[in-house]
């Protein structure tokens, strides 16, 4: 197969490059590196089948030759991202996934969106089933990327059912593991970075507030699952041990042997209360359920950040 993954140069992007080549696919990844880094690919670039393109998928793009499945991830994804690029995210989301729908039905391929959990805002069904409509607020910070989100999945179901596409919609709850930039301000990685550098892990409000956190590789192999199948979805990835955000310094702490003490912080505005995936629909249809355990995943991640550039600072500023 050749494999389009737009935003291929992130986090789950990277991974999931990875994950085709290893199976014999063709890539093609296309980024503007706005929240991505060149390095999470760089190992790639001597594989023989990866095509590394620097490339704004908010403007018109094409690969040369037949394509079999376009993968669409970019978009900024973590919350402080979101807020500092928050038209390109609006963009990403709209002109973005419309560019790269028109890509797949030029060449009769595949087209995988990558959704999310935040399309249900914060949450009065829970855990939440993909036949939830959601509670979202369309003014609020969150709202440049949880409406962007809404949109692409019904633009996605429009060229379905209106041009006859084959497309397949995912919506992934929060995922972490290697790769993950240490200043993203995503929890997992804002903890380990916190933690292996010996300052206070900053939990917001309580931290009572909880999420579902999935192992990267997990999502990955749902990931090519859907894309291998012709099911429009949407479907939820995520792994559904529900945990505290207090609970997750906690364990955080203990992996890492850390001293760093907890300092709470305000919760931000419209921070969802409690979220957790139900998996019964990718159980179901793809055969799919998370196999690595939290602790294991955590485990796995901090010895990848002990390694890794947690002490440099970000080039996105944090
Ligand atoms: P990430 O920020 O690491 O990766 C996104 C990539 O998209 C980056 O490399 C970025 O440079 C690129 N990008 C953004 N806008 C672009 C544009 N206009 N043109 C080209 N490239 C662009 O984030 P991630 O965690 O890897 O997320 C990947 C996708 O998965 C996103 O669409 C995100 O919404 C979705 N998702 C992720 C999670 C998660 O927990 N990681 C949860 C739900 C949904
Ligand atoms: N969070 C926290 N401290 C941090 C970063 C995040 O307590 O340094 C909390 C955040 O308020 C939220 C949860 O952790 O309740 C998950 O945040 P993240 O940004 O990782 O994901 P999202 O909110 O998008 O699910």
């Amino acid at each position: 197969m050749k494999v389009v993954v737009t935003g291929g140069s992130g986090f789950l992007g990277s991974h999931l490059c990875e994950a085709l080549l290893d199976r014999g696919d063709t890539v093609w990844c296309l980024d503007n590196y706005c929240t991505g880094e060149p390095v999470n690919v760089l190992p790639l670039l001597a594989r023989p089948g990866f095509r590394l393109v620097r490339t704004d998928v908010t403007g018109a793009f094409d690969v040369p030759g037949p394509v079999d499945a376009v993968a669409h991830l970019a978009s900024p994804a973590s919350p402080p991202d979101y807020a500092r690029l928050p038209l390109q995210t609006l963009s990403a989301g709209s002109r973005g996934t419309e560019n790269a729908l028109r890509l797949a039905v030029r060449r009769g391929a595949r087209f995988l969106l990558t959704s999310t959990s935040e399309v249900y805002g914060d949450p009065a069904v829970h855990p939440q089933p993909e036949g939830y409509w959601g509670n979202v607020n369309p003014v609020g910070p969150r709202s440049v990327y949880d409406e962007a989100k809404r949109y692409a999945e019904a633009l996605t179901t429009a060229y379905r059912t209106g041009l006859g596409a084959d497309t397949g919609i995912v919506r992934i709850f929060n995922t972490y593991g290697p790769r993950m930039r240490p200043h993203d301000g995503r929890v997992v990685s804002t903890f380990i970075r916190q933690a292996l550098a010996g300052t206070p892990l900053t939990v917001y409000g309580d931290g009572s507030q909880t999420r579902s956190f999935c192992y990267v590789d997990d999502l990955v192999r749902g990931l090519l699952a859907m894309l291998d199948s012709s099911h429009a979805g949407p479907v939820n990835l995520g792994n559904p041990a529900e945990c505290t955000v207090r609970d997750l310094a906690g364990l955080v702490l203990r992996l890492t042997g850390s001293p760093a003490p907890v300092e709470y912080r305000p919760l931000p505005v419209d921070d969802p209360v409690r979220r957790r995936p139900d998996i019964a629909r990718a159980r179901e249809l793809l055969g799919w359920a998370p196999e690595v355990a939290l602790e294991n995943g955590v485990r796995r991640t901090v010895a990848w950040f002990a390694r890794g550039p947690a002490g440099v600072p970000d080039p996105h500023g944090e």
